[in-house]
């Protein structure tokens, strides 16, 4: 079964119920969002009263909740220890998001691994690994996806290795996974026309059913650039065959496909026409004039 949806905003006043009903007027069966600002960790309490009502409203509208997925902040940085301060309100704020998620039912979040900068790779990756040990704990209800990167600047998890090396080293294994990016896989190298070889050499190392979320973006970069630039569906150096291609790989059936392309004129969200496109395997040439236009 295909699960296809996008990041969709979420705002202090409708909460999980207004991610809800963006979500289901592009059509989706899945959705991501970030319980506040992406770029800052202010949040509000959790609306129990709203998240009811969403809960709810995902029955009668055969949304799993398996399929809504929880984005971390990107600021938050579990590598780098240089401040210690900054390394202890990373762990506190992610601590914070697992029981904002316990209380909204959701079971998935995903997080970027983190960014070395200026320290030495590999103890950056036992900071993360450090890191998620102090967080998790066993009656979680809840499993961290970490995202496959493109490797922009000191970002870790660019590679099969580097996820390997932290799922390796989690005390509680059941409370991790990955969670891979098209448009990072193209960036950080990986020729998504030979997506399967990447398949094998994943289920080799970390198993594939560890994968529990894929965000589908094109790319506006070359293979191997380094530098995680979204672009629309079909409109990147990916291509529209190619990610359909990714979207419909039976070894990935039922993992939830995420949408975060970027809006049209910075102001039309583009998720509809593109979730249009995917169900119908067919590219639309007249993509940006049919989102503008509201067609
Ligand atoms: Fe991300
Ligand atoms: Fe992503
Ligand atoms: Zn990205």
């Amino acid at each position: 079964m295909l699960y296809i949806g996008s990041h969709v905003s979420y705002k202090k006043d409708t909460q999980l119920l207004g991610s809800l009903n963006e979500a289901l007027s592009y059509g989706s069966n899945a959705f991501m969002f970030y319980t506040g600002a992406p770029q800052n960790t202010l949040r509000d309490k959790i609306n129990d009263m709203l998240t009811i009502e969403a809960l709810t409203k995902m029955k009668e509208n055969n949304m799993l909740l398996e399929n809504v997925i929880v984005h971390a902040p990107y600021i938050v940085n579990l590598a780098n220890n240089k401040e210690l301060e900054k390394y202890e309100f990373a762990q506190n704020f992610l601590r914070q998001e697992i029981e904002r998620c316990m209380l909204l039912g959701i079971k998935y979040i995903v997080l970027h691994p983190g960014s070395s900068v200026g320290i030495d790779e590999k103890v950056a990756l036992n900071n993360i690994i450090k890191g998620l040990n102090n967080i998790l704990l066993k009656e979680d209800n809840i499993c961290i996806l970490l995202e496959s990167m493109a490797g922009k600047g000191t970002e870790l998890g660019k590679n099969i290795d580097e996820l390997k090396y932290i799922i390796d080293n989690i005390e509680l294994k059941d409370k991790v996974g990955v969670c891979l990016d098209t448009c990072h896989l193209n960036d950080s190298g990986i020729d998504l026309n030979e997506f399967d070889k990447y398949l094998d050499e994943f289920d080799e190392k970390i198993g594939i059913d560890k994968i529990h979320c894929i965000h589908i973006n094109d790319s506006k970069n070359i293979l191997g650039s380094h530098k995680d630039r979204h672009e629309n569906i079909g409109l990147g150096t990916i291509g529209f065959d190619t990610l359909i291609n990714v979207i419909y790989n039976p070894r990935l059936d039922n993992i939830p496909k995420i949408l975060e392309t970027p809006y049209v004129d910075k102001e039309y969200a583009p998720y509809k026409y593109e979730i249009e496109m995917i169900r119908n395997k067919k590219f639309n040439p007249n993509l940006y004039h049919d989102i503008i236009n509201n067609k």
